[in-house]
């Protein structure tokens, strides 16, 4: 599907929770590894909900994993052998990951992200609006809605049951919260 080529570039895998994006970044990179290419995979330190060194889909795929808590951390680990750079919840990473995308790309490396595209209140998610804008490739993937079955492209965050509000923080963690994949019709926020 994506060209080998000597210039670097980005592609980015994105939609709501449980739409596959780790999936589709796992067998990207397993591919590449099979072409014999060297690839590095960063995550985001805060992030773990999981194995602390490994990507692990909801489906149960792994994949090796480096957390690290700032853009810089990738682009000072990233060597010069390395061809393929995979970044999976690229939601988290502060805003300068886009113009870290951006020098990886320069530099010649094919640079795969991941992320969620919003936040469980359907707005735009942190630095990934902006790297869908720069990105050569996108990929928008859809979940399926648990409430009705059509295509998912929403994350719904659940307290207690209860439909979350606009006014709550985007990142919680370690809270009790429960997230599913809805449609926008089945999507809620309380106002
Ligand atoms: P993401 O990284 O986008 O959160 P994953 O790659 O971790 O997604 O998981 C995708 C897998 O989640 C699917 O292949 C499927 O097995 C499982 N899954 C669980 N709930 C759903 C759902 N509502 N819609 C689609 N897939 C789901
Ligand atoms: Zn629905």
């Amino acid at each position: 599907m994506y060209k080998i080529s000597n210039s670097g570039w980005i592609e980015i895998i994105v939609g709501p929770m449980y739409c596959g994006k780790s999936e589709e970044l796992i067998r990207r990179l397993r591919r590449v590894r099979i072409a014999r290419q060297k690839t590095q995979v960063f995550k985001p330190a805060l992030d773990d909900r999981y194995d602390k060194s490994n990507i692990v889909s909801h489906s149960g795929d792994s994949i090796e994993a480096l957390a690290v808590d700032h853009p810089e951390g990738i682009l000072q680990r990233v060597g010069e052998e390395t061809k393929v750079v995979g970044i999976d919840e690229a939601q988290f990473f502060h805003q300068r990951l886009v113009s870290a995308a951006e020098e990886l790309a320069d530099r010649g490396k094919r640079v795969i992200l991941a992320g969620l595209d919003r936040d469980f209140r359907g707005e735009p998610f942190g630095p990934v609006p902006d790297l869908m804008a720069r990105a050569e490739y996108i990929d928008k993937l859809h979940a399926i809605c648990v409430n009705c079955g059509e295509p998912a492209t929403r994350t719904q965050r659940l307290l207690d049951g209860e439909p979350a509000s606009y006014d709550d923080p985007v990142i919680m963690v370690g809270a009790e919260e429960v997230y599913e994949a809805r449609c926008r019709h089945c999507h809620e926020v309380k106002k």
